[in-house]
């Protein structure tokens, strides 16, 4: 399995776009079936470059992290990053975590702070780490990983100073160790190139940033991500799902031509790559693909 660093770099040599995956672990075997044997190698066929699985809060999602990351790339001989968070663990714990993504073969974690479970504000866990550039600075001590972190174009919504200040910590974040940023769904292109040109001519971040995608799959699902991730969604966009109402499919069709015109834009002025929030279903991202002819 490659070192995503090393894909980013291939890609860039070829001038195409690095095309990536998020999945998250199911609750139920009925939905780990349907990811596993259905989802996955539905998007699979349209041959992404890595896939990324998340990291829950806790209980036994956690260990599906791991599982989904081994299946990725042991029946698909796909690359995998897998996502990992400071939430309730110690450093010792996360030494150990480590030790079993490399005997898993993985060499990719996102290295995220994570949220409380339930939503609440992060709690520090004694002996382990407050923000997630420490998290790099300890990943990337233990050896040979290539690490990603997250990007906020409209700022995370815990910083209550500014979106500015919060870019700031995303280059202590590079300065750790990282090799790549992935960002937070957004819907207004404008929102990631103020962020992008602030951190690479501002701050001198020089790793690449890929901008986060989603295709809306109905109106009142995208405005509960939104809530919980801070992510705005534009005036003109909210009047559209407002007429579109609860009428799903109208909704998911709308949802792939808006995903499709942002990529169009965003990769008409060169981003490294695209990641695609699958919400574990793989239908829109794929016409996405399809449409830019990426697939
Ligand atoms: C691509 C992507 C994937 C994600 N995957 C997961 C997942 O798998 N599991 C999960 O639980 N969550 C996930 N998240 C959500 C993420 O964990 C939360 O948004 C979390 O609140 C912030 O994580 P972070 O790594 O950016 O934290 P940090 O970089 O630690 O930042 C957290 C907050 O602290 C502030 N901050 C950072 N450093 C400092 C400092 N030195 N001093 C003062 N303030 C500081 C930041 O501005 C920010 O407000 C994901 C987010 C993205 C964009």
């Amino acid at each position: 399995m490659k070192f995503i660093r090393d894909i980013f770099a291939e890609k860039k040599a070829t001038g195409k776009p690095v095309v990536s995956f998020e999945f998250f672990p199911p609750k139920t075997e009925e939905g780990d079936r349907n990811l596993l044997e259905k989802q996955i190698p539905a998007l699979i066929a349209t041959r992404p470059d890595f896939c990324s699985v998340t990291y829950g809060a806790g209980g036994s999602t956690r260990e599906k992290t791991l599982m989904i990351v081994d299946r990725i790339q042991r029946e698909h001989q796909l690359t995998a990053l897998a996502h990992l968070t400071c939430v309730n663990h110690t450093q010792a714990e996360i030494g150990s975590l480590l030790e079993k993504f490399r005997a898993l073969g993985c060499k990719n974690i996102l290295a995220l702070r994570g949220d409380a479970p339930g939503g609440g504000e992060f709690q520090l866990t004694p002996g382990g780490f407050e923000f997630s550039s420490q998290l790099v600075k300890f990943i990337r001590d233990a050896g040979d990983f290539s690490i990603g972190v997250a990007g906020f174009p409209e700022g995370h919504i815990a910083n209550k100073i500014s979106k500015q200040a919060d870019w700031q910590h995303l280059k202590e974040k590079t300065d750790a160790g990282a090799d790549f940023v992935l960002t937070q769904l957004f819907f207004d292109n404008a929102d990631f190139f103020e962020f992008r040109d602030h951190v690479t001519k501002k701050l001198g971040v020089q790793i690449p940033i890929v901008p986060g995608i989603i295709a809306i799959l109905s109106a009142a699902q995208i405005t509960r991500f939104t809530q919980l991730c801070g992510s705005k969604i534009p005036p003109a966009l909210r009047a559209k799902l407002d007429a579109l109402g609860n009428d799903d499919e109208a909704a998911m069709k709308f949802g792939i031509e808006y995903a499709t015109q942002q990529c169009e834009e965003l990769l008409r002025v060169g981003v490294p790559g695209l990641h695609f929030y699958t919400l574990n279903k793989a239908h829109s991202t794929v016409q996405v693909l399809k449409n830019l002819g990426l697939a």
